[in-house]
C-alpha cells in the first residue's frame, strides 16, 4: 500500500465551516496496477477545466492519494462541498456487491481506515446519515449534483462496520504505555478484530 500526496488546484476555503459528512464516490474509471490510476485522477482534479476535486482517492489495491487537505473544500458534491470530506474510489457504480467485497477488498480496507481516522479527528459518527455521518454521493440528491455513485451494489454498511472496528483499534492504541503486556493485549485484540472482520465478510457474502 502506498500513500501519495498531490495537492490540486481545484479547491477553496470552507469559509469557517467544519466538516460533518463523509461522502463516498466512484470514479467510473478502471483500476490499473500501481498508482497511475490515482496520478491520473489527481491530474484531472488539478485541471481548472474539470472544476472538480476530492480530498482522497483510493484504488482497488488500497493505495491512497491525498489531493485536498481536510481543512479545505473539495469540489465534488455541489451544495454539500463545504460540510463534506470526500473519497473517490477507483471503480464503477455498476460493480456488484460480490465484486466489491472480493475484488476491491484491499481498497475497501483503506476506505474503512480512512473513515475511522476522520471519525476520530473530526468527531463524525460512522452511522449512515446525510446530515452528520457517512453516506454515498447518490444519497445527496439534486442538491448534491444528482449523481448515482457508488451504485446499488456498494457495500456501505460493510465498510462502516469495518470502520467502527478500526476506530476501536485506533482508540485502544493511542495514549497507552507500550509495555510487553500492553503489546500482547494489542496483538490479541488485532487477531480478534481480524476474526470478526472475516466472520462479517462471510455473513455478507452469504446473503448475496
Ligand atoms: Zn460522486
Amino acid at each position: 500500500m502506498q500513500r501519495l500526496r498531490r495537492p490540486v488546484r481545484n479547491q477553496s476555503s470552507r469559509g469557517g465551516v467544519k466538516p460533518r459528512l463523509i461522502v463516498l464516490h466512484t470514479t467510473e474509471g478502471h483500476n490499473r496496477q500501481g498508482t497511475s490510476d490515482l496520478e491520473g485522477l489527481a491530474a484531472w482534479f488539478d485541471d481548472p477545466a474539470s472544476q472538480a476535486s476530492a480530498h482522497k482517492g483510493i484504488d482497488a489495491e488500497g493505495n491512497v492519494i491525498t489531493m485536498v487537505a481536510d481543512s479545505r473544500k473539495a469540489w465534488t458534491q455541489c451544495a454539500f462541498n463545504a460540510v463534506a470530506l470526500s473519497i473517490e474510489q477507483v471503480g464503477f457504480s455498476s460493480t456488484s456487491k460480490r465484486d466489491w467485497i472480493v475484488r476491491y477488498h484491499r481498497g475497501l480496507r483503506t476506505v474503512a481506515r480512512q473513515l475511522a481516522h476522520w471519525s476520530i479527528r473530526h468527531s463524525i459518527p460512522l452511522a449512515h446519515s446525510t446530515v452528520r455521518g457517512v453516506c454515498q454521493h447518490k444519497h445527496l440528491g439534486e442538491a448534491g449534483c444528482g449523481h448515482s455513485d457508488c451504485g446499488p451494489g456498494y457495500p456501505e454498511r460493510y465498510v462502516r462496520v469495518w470502520a467502527l472496528l478500526w476506530r476501536q483499534r485506533f482508540l485502544w492504541a493511542s495514549g497507552r504505555p507500550r509495555t510487553r503486556r500492553s503489546r500482547a493485549i494489542a496483538a490479541w485484540r488485532k487477531r480478534r478484530l481480524h476474526r470478526e472482520q472475516r466472520r462479517y465478510a462471510g455473513r455478507v457474502l452469504g446473503t448475496i
